[in-house]
């Protein structure tokens, strides 16, 4: 008998949460959703249609536009990814950018927003066999997951990690705004009112300046496949 269980993957901003999180559902046979690249979508909603700068943001209007902006993922199978379409057009690449990693925080701070990307991600997830990242997966959308992973790691290791990424993508930043914006993510995912980023009590820390990629996956897929045994018991 196959018993499919709920993976929660939370943690810090790059911390390589969705790498993990991938190699895991492809090992497991699994789907992978990462909730980040949702609250990035509604992020490059509200700068494409000047909802939010450096000077402004119309919240109410954000919250208003909430029922016309859809969310879907599409798997691509030549890369294997599940792929962010935003009122369908795939923004796979432009949620990545640094203009969006600016205000994403702040957007996800919006409670109204969080209700509806929080639902959307528990109608996912219904039928198990999910590996989720995000930072309010095993507190909030499923606090019953039956393994919960816990990421960190120091904010100058994931910056560095992040800023070598969008140079491989071609974007021109500065490693010292990629560490500002990691730091300053953090602190606002974990001070918010509204589902902060906190590790819960039966989440497993992994602290990956210390564990190189494969050991953390080596680890988890092990964890992973203990509790879908006990599942089955
Ligand atoms: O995971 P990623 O870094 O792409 O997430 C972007 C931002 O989205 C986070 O910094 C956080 O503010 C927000 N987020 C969230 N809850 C989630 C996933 C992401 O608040 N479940």
């Amino acid at each position: 008998m196959k018993r499919d269980i709920i993976i929660a993957i939370d943690g810090h901003s790059s911390t390589g949460k969705s790498t993990l999180a991938k190699e895991l559902a492809k090992a497991l046979n699994y789907i992978y959703i990462d909730t980040g690249a949702m609250y990035r979508a509604v992020t490059y909603y509200a700068l494409q249609n000047d909802l939010i700068s450096n000077k402004h943001f119309d919240k109410e209007r954000l919250i208003k536009d909430l029922d016309h902006i859809q969310i879907d993922f599409k798997y691509n199978p030549d890369n294997g990814i599940a792929e962010v379409y935003l009122n369908g057009q795939n923004v796979e690449k432009e949620i990545r950018q640094m203009r969006v990693s600016n205000f994403v925080s702040e957007i996800a701070t919006i409670p109204e927003v969080r209700e509806k990307l929080v639902a959307q991600q528990r109608k996912i997830g219904r039928s198990k066999g999910v590996v989720m990242d995000g930072r309010d997966i095993g507190s909030v959308v499923f606090p019953d997951a039956e393994l919960k992973i816990f990421m960190t790691a120091s904010p100058e290791v994931r910056a560095k990690r992040r800023y070598l990424e969008l140079l491989d993508k071609g974007e021109d930043v500065k490693y010292k705004d990629v560490l500002e914006n990691v730091i300053k993510r953090d602190k606002i995912d974990s001070e918010r009112s509204t589902s902060p980023l906190i590790k819960t009590k039966d989440a497993i820390l992994i602290d990956n300046s210390r564990f190189s990629r494969e050991e953390q996956f080596n680890k988890v897929l092990e964890l992973a496949k203990e509790r879908i045994h006990k599942a089955k018991s």
